[in-house]
């Protein structure tokens, strides 16, 4: 059966100082590709990389990051055909094709369309082609102040069912306090998706070239967990991690993932980045979808919040306004809004007829385990 590996490229790991194209860790990727191919040829590497907005500002001779949206999207239109060309370049040479996939949160956020990344890209895994995939910051406005790669790279991992997912960064790993700040600051070597020291990390070491810091590598790490992908973060100064990891040895930090699995289109389900409204429900529909795996029934809805359609996602919450699960709503805000609160029976005695029975129905809710 195939293994996928992701392997997540941060800006500042491809970029040294944000000046060099960083030709050295490439170069090794690619060796310790190939050996791969021939030790373990089920094992299949994914790339994400960032670099775009770097190696941008760099061909176009700009003293640093510009801040403002239209100069962002111009160096990363100019960058991205800078960095394609520098992995094609080296990895032809070493016989390793690669393809580039350029992915916006709003793709991944359409079933049919996160459907159909997930058949291109395993198509070119197929083909033994190394996808080299980015967030399209050209068109992802808002991706480009929001978004951050290490969080696509997640959605990679729950997309393709990565078996696990390697985040290269400038650190060695996580630390139980800011190394920066404290020389007391202990590696972590191993550590479960949902330990709650993972939430008092000291996130504020933030990359210089890319969106992220060790926040988003957590948050990233927490989803793709949730898939049952084994992620790790590692320093790019590790030699041969591939292999060392593939071998069960301890490098950076290891995150245990989530062993219980829940449906693919539920996982996707629970990453949706945006929510259309919200339900707030009473008792006895918090208790039909959270403990009995029930839909959720119009009876069961005290609220309505928001303007939406059929189809859009939307987040239920107690009364106290904790969020206990999201789904696909059956119905558009205005229809919501005149069967809320009545039973199966009100509903048909008011309008004549019941288009759906629940406004939610199971398959397309997912509870949130918190
Ligand atoms: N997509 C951006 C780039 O290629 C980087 C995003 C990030 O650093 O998370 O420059």
């Amino acid at each position: 059966m195939k293994k996928i590996i992701i392997i997540k490229i941060g800006s500042n790991v491809i970029t040294q100082n944000g000046l060099e194209f960083n030709k050295n860790f490439i170069k090794n990727l690619g060796k310790q590709i190939v050996n791969l191919r021939k030790s373990k040829p089920n094992h299949k590497i994914v790339i994400v990389s960032s670099g775009a907005i770097a190696e941008g500002v760099k061909k176009l001779g700009w003293k640093n990051k510009p801040k403002n949206l239209p100069k962002l999207q111009a160096a990363a239109a100019v960058g991205q055909l800078e960095l394609i060309w520098r992995y094609q370049n080296i990895f032809t040479k070493m016989k390793l094709d690669v393809a580039q996939v350029l992915l916006t949160h709003q793709e991944l956020s359409n079933r049919t369309q996160y459907l159909n990344a997930r058949k291109s890209i395993m198509n070119l895994i197929d083909l033994n082609i190394i996808p080299i995939i980015n967030e399209n910051d050209v068109v992802a406005t808002e991706e480009i102040q929001f978004s951050d790669n290490d969080h696509l790279a997640a959605l990679v991992c729950n997309l393709i069912e990565a078996e696990k997912f390697i985040i290269i960064t400038d650190q060695k790993g996580l630390f139980d306090k800011n190394p920066e700040k404290y020389k007391s600051a202990k590696l972590i070597r191993e550590i479960e998706y949902n330990d709650p020291l993972l939430d008092k990390i000291d996130g504020s070491s933030k990359s210089s070239w890319g969106k992220g810091g060790i926040k988003t590598k957590i948050n990233a790490c927490i989803i793709a967990s949730k898939g049952s992908t084994k992620c790790y973060i590692i320093s790019a100064d590790e030699k041969n991690f591939i292999e060392k990891i593939i071998n069960n040895q301890n490098l950076g930090t290891t995150i245990l993932p989530k062993q219980k699995i829940i449906s693919s289109r539920k996982q996707w389900l629970q990453n949706l980045p945006k929510s259309k409204g919200e339900f707030i429900v009473d008792n006895g529909a918090k208790t039909a979808i959270t403990k009995n795996q029930k839909s959720l029934l119009p009876v069961g809805v005290k609220k309505v919040i928001g303007n939406f359609i059929k189809g859009d996602l939307i987040i239920i919450k107690t009364s106290t306004g904790k969020e206990i699960a999201r789904g696909l709503v059956n119905y558009s805000s205005e229809k919501a809004n005149l069967i809320k609160g009545l039973s199966s029976r009100e509903i048909n005695s008011k309008f004549g007829q019941i288009d759906e029975e629940s406004i939610i129905n199971k398959d397309n809710l997912v509870v949130l385990d918190n």
